[in-house]
């Protein structure tokens, strides 16, 4: 039985708090206590709250600011955890892994590293980490959510069970949930925004294909959620997917949007309010996206009033005993049943279980490696059967053929 340190206090660490204490109740393991720590220490103690509340699991919390490396440092000696789990954002990976070193601490997170002025979502910056953690003995496991995280074991699953040779790859990521609101991102809308309005990128034939973002778009007819437009987009598992499965001629990822969501980015677009560099206002430096962030509604505060569902799923197409074939693996996730049972909407929930998940799977030593590790380099049978036992179950159909787009 291990502790852990979670780092962020925002709806994905709130869900995953919430399964943590829900198996210590169940003395189950392989967890015996969450610290919880994050910038701002009144949201720790509301997620310590409601587990209290739920479970009877005492989760004691403290101060952090994660972008300082020795804080960070000194906060990992001082609890002396078995693993770190970065649920905060993008941008503390890279301090929180230099802290993880400085301590022989393992780490995980759900989201590549970003640097601030920059919009570029690519792995080479953690990667560049695997001989320092692979010498020190200790492991990274690099996105462990739902895209990426169990798209990944997605595929892996696939192409372990089902393929002799995967030919194509199209994730498909549909929220049919409404929040009720005008505009409101169902994760951190300075990092959603960031993706939506980057180029979209493709992996194709052995290159990256680029097109403007959001130009090309499908109607896909969902279950559980209903006909609506996706749009193709980067995402960080396409460069963990073409490096760990090169056989895949194409990787493409589709994310569906409202038309409400995509007429108010257009305006705030056109308006500058998505710029990432600085701007003079009143004599002070201010980011206009991280300001459009403090007046948005948090993730975490959407859970009350959304309703529908989630669907994200994988379609495959590729050979089995020289046949052609097309699967679709694909989970459906209601936004009132995670409310119900975390307190968070469901986006915050399909990415907080897979948290969980990753990190019990490396403290039982079932996923171990010294090193900095991408989902896909692991046994995706554990981590299958976990999320169909712990809120997330998933389905296989066989398609007719391969998309027609
Ligand atoms: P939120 O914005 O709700 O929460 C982020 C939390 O991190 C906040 O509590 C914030 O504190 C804290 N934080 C920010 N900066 C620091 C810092 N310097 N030190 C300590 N804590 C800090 O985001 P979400 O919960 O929606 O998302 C969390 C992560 O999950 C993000 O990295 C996101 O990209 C990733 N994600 C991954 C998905 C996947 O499927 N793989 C899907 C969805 C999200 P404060 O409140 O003080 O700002």
């Amino acid at each position: 039985m291990s502790k852990v340190l979670v780092v962020g206090a925002g709806g994905v660490s709130s869900v995953a708090v919430h399964k943590m204490a829900q198996l210590i109740e169940a003395g189950t393991g392989p967890f015996s206590e969450v610290f919880l720590a994050s910038r701002t220490i009144a949201k720790c103690e509301a997620i310590a709250a409601s587990v209290r509340k739920r479970t009877g699991v005492d989760v004691p919390v403290g101060a952090i600011d994660a972008d300082d490396v020795a804080a960070m440092t000194a906060l990992i000696e001082h609890e002396q955890p078995a693993l770190v789990i970065n649920l905060a954002l993008p941008y503390q990976d890279l301090p929180i892994m230099d802290a993880c070193l400085a301590t022989n601490t393992d780490y995980l997170d759900t989201a590549n590293y970003e640097p601030r002025d920059e919009a570029k979502f690519e792995y080479h910056w953690q990667w560049a980490y695997h001989e320092r953690f692979q010498q020190a003995g200790i492991m990274a496991l690099l996105g462990s959510g739902f895209d990426p995280g169990v798209t990944s074991a997605f595929t892996c699953w696939l192409k372990k069970h089902h393929f002799d040779r995967i030919d194509t790859v199209d994730i498909l990521d549909c929220n049919g949930g409404d929040h009720g609101q005008a505009f409101a991102t169902n994760f951190n809308p300075e990092i959603n925004i960031r993706e939506v309005t980057a180029v979209a990128r493709h992996w194709e034939n052995g290159d990256w294909v680029e097109t403007p973002p959001m130009s090309v778009s499908h109607e896909f007819d969902f279950e559980g959620v209903g006909p609506k437009n996706m749009y193709l987009m980067y995402h960080e598992e396409i460069e963990s997917l073409k490096t760990h499965l090169p056989e895949i001629q194409r990787i493409r990822f589709w994310m569906t949007f409202g038309d409400e969501y995509i007429k108010h980015l257009t305006v705030l677009q056109n308006v500058g309010m998505t710029r990432i560099d600085p701007v003079v206002y009143e004599g002070k430096e201010i980011i206009p996206l991280q300001f459009l962030k403090a007046v948005l509604p948090e993730p975490a505060s959407l859970g009350e009033t959304t309703t529908g569902n989630t669907n994200i799923g994988v379609i495959a197409t590729g050979e089995k005993d020289g046949a052609q074939k097309t699967l679709y693996v694909k989970n459906i996730c209601s936004h009132e049943a995670a409310y119900e049972e975390t307190g968070n909407q469901g986006v915050s929930y399909t990415t907080g279980v897979p948290a969980m998940i990753g990190s019990a799977l490396m403290l039982d030593g079932t996923w171990r490696g010294d090193g900095v590790f991408n989902m896909e380099q692991f046994d995706p049978d554990p981590f299958m059967d976990m999320l169909n036992k712990h809120g997330l179950p998933w389905k296989l159909e066989e398609l007719d053929g391969p998309l027609e787009f």
